[in-house]
Formats: C-alpha cells, sequence, structure tokens
C-alpha cells in the first residue's frame, strides 16, 4: 500500500528535490510553495506535520516545484514577496524585492518625521515597494512614482491600489534620469536604480539573470552610472533642505560619497551599510 502523504513528507521529498536540482534556498522553498497551495501560513505547517495532502494539492504543486527546480524564484511564483513587513504583489517584469532595499525607508524615517506632510519621488519604482511603503509610513505625504517600463507602472499601481495609496500617488512613464518636471518640488528623493556592472551581471545566479528583467539590474558598463546619474536628477528635484535615499552597489560606496561631495549642493553625507556590513544606502541631503 502506498504510503499516506502529509505535509512533512512533501516537505521532505520536495526539499530533496529542489536539493538535487541545486537551487538557492530549497528547504524555505519547499515550505513557501506548500504554504501557498494549501492556503495557509508557512509556519502553519509546522503546527500540523501530520496533515493529509491529497491528490488534487500535489497536481497544483508539482508545476510549480518543477519550476522552482529550474530557477525560478519563489516570489514569481507566488506572485508576492513581503516588504517592510507587507506582503507586495510582483511579476516577472519588475525585480523582486530584497529586504536591503527597506534601509531606505528606515533611513527616511530617521531623519523626516512620519507625520510630516511631505511630497517624494521614487525614481526607478519598479513594483512600487518604495512608493507605497513610503506614502504608507508617511500617511500626509504625496508622491510620483516613475519607471520607464510600462508593465512595472501597472504593478506599482496594483500595489498602491491595494494598500488604498493610489489617491496620493501619481505614476509617470520616463526615462527617470531626465525628467524635466516638478524640479525643486521634492522633499524627498527615492530610488534604488539598476546599479550592476556588465561584468558583475555574469556572476550572478542564473536564478536573477534568467528570470528578473535585465534592464532593472544593469545600471552602465561599471555599474555606478545610473546612480550617478540619480545624483544629478536628484540634485534638480529635491527643494533646498530635501533628502536623497540611494541604494547602491556594494562596491560604489566611496564613488559615491565622492560624488556626492563634489557636487558641493549636498551636505549630511553618509553611506549607510546594509546587514551584511557592505555599503548600500547614499544618504545625503540638499543644502538651504
Ligand atoms: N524600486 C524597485 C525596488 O526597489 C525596483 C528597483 C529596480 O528595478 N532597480 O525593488
Amino acid at each position: 500500500m502506498q504510503e499516506r502523504n502529509t505535509v512533512r513528507s512533501i516537505l521532505a521529498k520536495t526539499t530533496t528535490y529542489l536539493e538535487q536540482k541545486g537551487v538557492d534556498s530549497p528547504k524555505l522553498s519547499a515550505q513557501l510553495l506548500l504554504a501557498k497551495i494549501l492556503g495557509v501560513e508557512r509556519l502553519d505547517l509546522f503546527l500540523d506535520p501530520q496533515r493529509p495532502i491529497i491528490e488534487a494539492e500535489l497536481n497544483t504543486l508539482r508545476p510549480l516545484v518543477a519550476r522552482r527546480g529550474k530557477g525560478e524564484p519563489v516570489a514569481y511564483l507566488l506572485g508576492e514577496r513581503e516588504f517592510y513587513g507587507r506582503p507586495f504583489s510582483v511579476s516577472s517584469s519588475v525585480l523582486v524585492p530584497r529586504p536591503e532595499t527597506e534601509h531606505l525607508i528606515e533611513e527616511a524615517l530617521k531623519r523626516i518625521p512620519a507625520e510630516t506632510g511631505c511630497r517624494f519621488i521614487d525614481l526607478g519604482t519598479g513594483s512600487g515597494i518604495l512608493a507605497v511603503t513610503a506614502a504608507l509610513e508617511y500617511p500626509n505625504a504625496t508622491g510620483l512614482a516613475v519607471d520607464i517600463c510600462p508593465d512595472a507602472l501597472a504593478q506599482a499601481r496594483m500595489n498602491a491600489q491595494q494598500y488604498g495609496v493610489d489617491g496620493r500617488i501619481s505614476f509617470q512613464e520616463a526615462d527617470f534620469v531626465d525628467l524635466k518636471t516638478e524640479y525643486g518640488n521634492f522633499d524627498i528623493v527615492f530610488s534604488n536604480p539598476p546599479y550592476i556592472g556588465e561584468a558583475d551581471y555574469q556572476t550572478l545566479s542564473h536564478e536573477v539573470t534568467a528570470f528578473e528583467p535585465r534592464k532593472a539590474l544593469i545600471g552602465g558598463i561599471n555599474g555606478v552610472e545610473l546612480p550617478l546619474r540619480v545624483i544629478d536628477e536628484a540634485e534638480k528635484l529635491l527643494k533646498p533642505g530635501g533628502w536623497l535615499f540611494l541604494e547602491m552597489g556594494m562596491d560604489q560606496g566611496k564613488t559615491i560619497s565622492d560624488y556626492l561631495t563634489e557636487q558641493t549642493t549636498f551636505d549630511s553625507i553618509e553611506i549607510v551599510r546594509d546587514l551584511a556590513g557592505l555599503d548600500r544606502v547614499g544618504v545625503a541631503r540638499k543644502k538651504n
């Protein structure tokens, strides 16, 4: 007689399969996919490890596990990823939200009180995580979310609607380093621009290069080109006293801080490290 399938046995089998396929985080992937098809939270799986898994559930799970086995990110398979404690819808037309990006919001909240009625802009909004989170953390703020990719903007708009902040964020399809709009009108510029160099791109995991949009990742031959252009643009967009929060590559701290210093229009320049101790966020204030 065939052994009964349970949460525990399916997790074990799926994990082994994903390990053999050599994907990142095989165990976590198995848990997230099984939780999704059962409609429970991941931690609920451990409260009821003997729960039987029926054939219909297995039939839903199998194709997802097969796709994961080929390296497709779990966030795309689930259609969502958490950012700053809130789930966001994501599709393969936007970058998967990364925890490092949360530092931009944290650094803003350290310097600008949450109740401030400010105006922010998110350059290269992608899934809209920065713009939507900023609107939620700054309930009196209004913002503009910009992306060159219409599919990304549609995704960002959907996330804004999901959180009821679409009335306070406007969306613009444009090249974010050449806006020619609302210059001198923003209190905050957020940007997590593409910042990977061409050569480094070749060394990234297949799970990134085969599935995430290349355009959202490559910042130029060296990678730092687009982050530097964001600084040029921020200089024009910010009001005197306004703040820039810019994500960067781990080896770009010196280039970014030198460039910010050379502009002479900025003060309070800081390069903030991420939890791995790597340079990750450039912070600067446009002088009064
Ligand atoms: N702002 C989005 C994010 O932080 C998109 C970034 C990007 O596509 N480079 O995930």
